[in-house]
């Protein structure tokens, strides 16, 4: 899910992985108001999350059409969370080239394919 406005570093697993970068793409964050929702979290994590960036009854974050409120910026362009930190459960389980990211992508017709690095040596 997209990334932090006012972070300039990748996790280790982001630097690990291959993968398509969240920053330029947000799109799962804009797929569906049934996606952002909560499930596993403490009640101390949910009260991280700004009230007015929640659903009115309190089943996830509030979106406007299927668009998170959190999110900042535009899709397939430059985006960002707002509650990066903060952010749900399953925002956390939404992997890069994984199928859900995979199908929010296609719906904005953004690649679903990493461009090949050319090999080095030989
Ligand atoms: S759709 Fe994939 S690449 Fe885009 S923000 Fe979500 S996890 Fe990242
Ligand atoms: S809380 Fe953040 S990561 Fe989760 S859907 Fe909203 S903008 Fe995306």
């Amino acid at each position: 899910m997209a990334a932090s406005a006012d972070r300039d570093v990748l996790s280790p697993r982001e630097v690990a992985l291959p993968a398509f970068d969240c920053q330029s793409c947000g799109a799962c964050c804009a797929y569906s108001a049934d996606w952002p929702r909560f499930s596993t979290e403490e009640d101390a994590e949910l009260d991280l999350i700004p009230e007015d960036l929640v659903a009115a009854d309190q089943s996830g974050m509030r979106c406007e059409g299927g668009r998170c409120a959190a999110l900042r910026g535009e899709v397939g362009k430059g985006t960002a969370c707002a509650i990066y930190d903060a952010r749900p459960h399953v925002c956390r389980a939404c992997m890069p080239g994984g199928d859900d990211c995979l199908m929010a992508r296609g719906m904005y017709g953004l690649a679903l394919e990493l461009p090949i690095s050319p090999l080095v040596g030989d």
